[in-house]
């Protein structure tokens, strides 16, 4: 058991999802006093919250799996390509379990506030459960996707029934069986939950605002046999995985999209349909993505296999995307998604041309009519990558909050240090390689490379890193600049910051939250930093001694790779 009177650590980490989980593995490895904080009752982040019907990985299981042990590879048997979240969960806890990562970790604590106090060189954190925690570093592994945002509709607060947004969906089973049940939101999540729970509902009334495009997940079981296979095969798996722009298996088509005849192409579109995964996205030509003539040809062959699926053509359209073109944002994968519209139980309102104006005891009230529902479901997404930072009141060096300098969008050096912040790092912070990935190969990376720098610092009596402004302004410049080569900087997406729940992160205002350069090139930059001896970072030894809490670490600590 932690020792929840114990006030100072050389290391918080903020966070028990897969990065913080890698995270107190390596500080634990080197000996470093350290503790993780989780605002949730239990580890595993994602997988801990997310427990809606249908929520699973869109990621290979076993190349979302870390990569870091090969013991933990050869003790796993993934059942599923693509496992559901009860499996995900399961995974994290044994993999916690197995290295003995549990007893750092101190739940139900949220972190309110991080002030930097410079005389001291330490961070000054306050919980919800009124301590006050000090550490020489913070390490942020507070997740891209972990600020629910429920819509902003009048009424809320009256409705009888049980409504929660998916993110809360409740521990317990929910009683869905001749149930009305409205679910708001056809994203990502609501893509999962509308298939899932449509022959399990008395009635379904699906409320979207705008389409998204999607396509079939393909999912199978995998056998004993599949997985010894896949064992046999890890270190080849996790190679491509480091060689791929999307830290994937899959890799892009390197014909030209106009090398080809209209015929060569649908070829390989029809293939890619019934692959697996992100196939039809990562495997795709390159084109796609920044091509508005190509990206159109492709969309439309995907709005003609809608058509195919959907049995009314007026609702087929409707679920048609107009806005934007396939895969100019993460394109969320499905099962029998489409054949949910052809079941007499399932309904599609349009909310653009009659809008919810309200929620009501019984249910909602569209500016056209009233309607009754058992279950509302908001499956309105999240504040994404920024929104875990802003919801803490952080404050760097002179008291400036992080919430402040990132109002329009956040700057940051190589992702994971902000300057005028010192021994803040972020693993897998805004502008990183990890949104844009397969999440835990980025997140290792990101991991491995703080962890170095931390060692670096230890081992050369540094108390104090920042990155410097003009650092920050190259990468931060550097990341912008290569969204304009990418059609996606034109879409309503998380990926330019789009989230009409959240104040200011209106359409056209664009965001620059990813690194889209790809996994490989990130990486590349990253270690160059490093082995130029952190290029971009200022260290300074300072006047008070170095804390180390827990025991010395060597000054030959071995480097994690990148
Ligand atoms: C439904 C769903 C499916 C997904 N599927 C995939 C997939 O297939 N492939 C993929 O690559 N990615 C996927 N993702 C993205 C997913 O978030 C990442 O894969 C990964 O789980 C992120 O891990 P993390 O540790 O960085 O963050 P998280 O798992 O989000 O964990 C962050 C933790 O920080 C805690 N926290 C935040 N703020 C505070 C605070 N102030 N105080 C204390 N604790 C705090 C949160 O409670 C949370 O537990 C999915 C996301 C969702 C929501």
């Amino acid at each position: 058991m932690i020792d929840r009177t114990k006030s100072h650590y050389e290391v918080i980490v903020i966070g028990a999802g897969v990065a913080g989980i890698y995270q107190i593995k390596l500080l634990s490895d080197l000996g470093v006093s350290a503790t993780v904080l989780d605002a949730a009752g239990d580890l595993g982040g994602t997988w801990y919250w997310n427990r809606y019907p249908g929520a699973r990985f869109d990621s290979e299981s076993y190349t979302y799996g870390y990569s870091f042990s090969k013991e933990l590879l050869n003790e796993w048997h993934w059942k599923e390509r693509f496992s559901s979240q009860p499996e995900n969960l399961r995974y994290l806890n044994f993999v916690a379990d197995k290295f003995d990562l549990r007893k750092y970790m101190q739940f139900n604590c949220k972190v309110e506030s991080a002030y930097f106090d410079e005389g001291n060189d330490l961070w000054r954190l306050r919980v919800n459960d009124g301590r006050e925690l000090t550490c020489g570093f913070v390490i942020m592994a507070v997740g891209l996707l972990s600020i629910p945002t429920p819509p902003r509709f009048k009424g809320m607060e009256n409705f009888k029934g049980r409504s929660f947004h998916t993110f809360y969906w409740p521990h317990k089973p929910v009683e869905m069986a001749g149930k009305k049940v409205a679910v708001i939101g056809t994203g990502a999540t609501g893509i999962q939950v509308i298939a899932e729970i449509a022959d399990k509902v008395g009635e379904l009334i699906v409320f979207q605002r705008r389409p998204n495009w999607s396509a079939p997940l393909n999912n199978s079981p995998i056998s004993e046999g599949e997985m010894a296979d896949i064992r046999s095969r890890y270190e080849e798996i996790f190679k491509t995985c480091a060689r791929t722009p999307g830290g994937f298996e899959h890799e892009p088509d390197r014909r030209g999209f106009y090398e080809l005849s209209r015929e060569e192409r649908v070829v390989l579109w029809d293939k890619l349909y019934s692959s697996p995964g992100f196939a039809i996205w990562l495997r795709n030509f390159r084109e796609i993505f920044t091509d508005e003539k190509a990206n159109a040809e492709f969309s439309e062959y995907i709005a003609d296999r809608i058509r195919q699926r959907v049995k009314n053509p007026a609702v087929a359209e409707k679920l048609i995307p107009r806005d934007h073109g396939f895969g100019v944002q993460r394109v969320p994968m499905e099962t029998r998604y489409f054949e949910a519209y052809n079941r007499d139980n399932v309904h599609l309102l349009d909310i653009s041309e009659t809008p919810i104006a309200e929620v009501t005891e019984t249910g909602l009230r569209t500016t056209e009519r009233e309607y009754e529902f058992d279950i509302i479901v908001y499956a309105t997404g999240f504040d994404a990558i920024t929104g875990a930072f802003d919801h803490i009141d952080i404050q760097g060096v002179g008291g400036v909050r992080l919430r402040d300098e990132w109002s329009d969008g956040p700057s940051t050096f190589l992702g994971m240090m902000v300057h005028g912040f010192p021994n803040f790092l972020m693993p897998s912070g805004p502008q990183s390689g990890s949104a844009s990935t397969n999440y835990p190969r980025g997140i290792e990376t990101g991991v491995n490379w703080c962890t170095n720098l931390l060692s670096y610092m230890w081992t050369h009596g540094y108390n104090r890193a920042d990155a410097t402004f003009e650092a920050q302004e190259r990468w931060a410049a550097h990341v912008k600049d290569m969204y304009s080569a990418m059609l996606m900087r034109k879409a309503k997406s998380w990926f330019t910051g789009y989230n009409s729940n959240v104040p200011g992160h209106e359409h056209g205002k664009i965001r620059y939250l990813v690194y889209t350069g790809g996994a490989p090139k990130y990486v590349g930059q990253i270690r160059e930093v490093a082995d130029h001896g952190y290029e971009g970072i200022v260290f300074d030894s300072g006047s008070t001694p170095i804390r180390r809490g827990g025991h010395e670490v060597e000054s030959n600590q071995p480097k994690v790779s990148q």
